[in-house]
């Protein structure tokens, strides 16, 4: 079973042909909302693909956090981890898109009361996972305290290091497998951590797809496929969501790679994050032709 601990949100998006100025109202085009948050999408990828995933996060007593908790229900996902808080605004981002010119506001709200406290009272949901999912819209500390804990239960734990936020060295050492885009391992300087990190670190570099070290320590790229792309967003959640499914299921390191690769460019081919995520027979169809 899989266990994901991380934020759940609402993305309002507008798109607009101008971008407002300071004091300026504009008349945008289509307004609509779609489910997201890193930690819902990453589920939602595990989930499509046959894992049994439960989430751990919180969202507010509003119209977005009902909405959300059904819909994740709808996508099969247990729900019994995550808190409907009183007082708190569920997560939302704010996207205006203009053509290529994409500006967000994230407002985590109940994202960000996603406490050590609160994970404590849900220990036996991690306990019982064969591997935990993390990416970085919660609070650190809970971070920090989600891979002790899993560390110490000999539970498996990937960390999607997105945002990007500083990690200590001890921390990073207790991870499994690590999964940053380019730029995140740049953030994190990888080429200048320890073989031992350097091992359990997966880097997915969009187009030109994944870097690992294979088990003999010998860099390998896994090249991405070639699809027509049509909107990358939720490309790496798709990624880190089919690779959990992967390891999950005993498969092999290199072998979690290339499924996860093959689901993340099916997901590219569709507008949207989770719109896009495949199903495990689209994804079997897609390497057998
Ligand atoms: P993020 O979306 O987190 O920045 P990447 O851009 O590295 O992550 O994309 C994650 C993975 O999605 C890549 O490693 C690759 O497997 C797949 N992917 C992304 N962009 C494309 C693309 N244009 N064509 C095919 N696969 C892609």
């Amino acid at each position: 079973a899989v266990c994901v601990v991380g934020s759940i949100n609402m993305d309002i998006t507008v798109s607009t042909s101008k971008m407002p100025k300071q004091g300026e109202t504009v008349l945008g085009e289509k307004y609509r909302t779609y489910p997201g948050g890193k930690g819902a999408n990453q589920a939602v990828a595990a989930a499509r693909l046959g894992s049994d995933v439960t989430m751990i996060g919180a969202v507010g007593d509003d119209v977005f956090g009902k909405h959300l908790l059904t819909h994740l229900q709808q996508e099969g996902i247990q729900m019994q981890g995550v808190e409907v808080l009183g007082g708190v605004s569920t997560g939302i981002a704010n996207i205006i898109m203009m053509n290529q010119d994409n500006r967000i506001i994230v407002a985590p709200g109940a994202n960000q009361h996603v406490t050590p406290e609160m994970i404590e009272k849900k220990k036996h949901i991690i306990q019982n996972s064969d591997i935990v999912l993390l990416q970085q819209e919660i609070p650190m500390r809970t971070i920090q305290y989600v891979i002790e804990l899993a560390y110490e239960s000999g539970v498996k734990v990937v960390l999607n290091p997105a945002p990007f936020q500083p990690l200590s060295k001890s921390l990073l050492e207790k991870v499994t497998y690590i999964t940053p885009n380019e730029i995140e391992a740049e953030a994190i300087n990888i080429t200048q951590q320890n073989v031992r990190i350097q091992r359990k670190t997966i880097i997915t570099l969009g187009k030109s797809g994944v870097q690992f070290v294979n088990n003999n320590g010998e860099k390998k790229l896994v090249p991405a496929f070639l699809v027509p792309v049509k909107d990358t967003t939720g490309a790496g959640d798709t990624f880190n969501g089919a690779f959990v499914s992967q390891i999950a299921k005993g498969a092999s390191l290199h072998h979690a790679i290339s499924y996860a690769n093959a689901a993340a460019a099916l997901s590219v081919t569709k507008i949207g994050a989770q719109t896009g995520m495949p199903s495990e027979v689209e994804v079997e169809e897609f390497l057998n032709n």
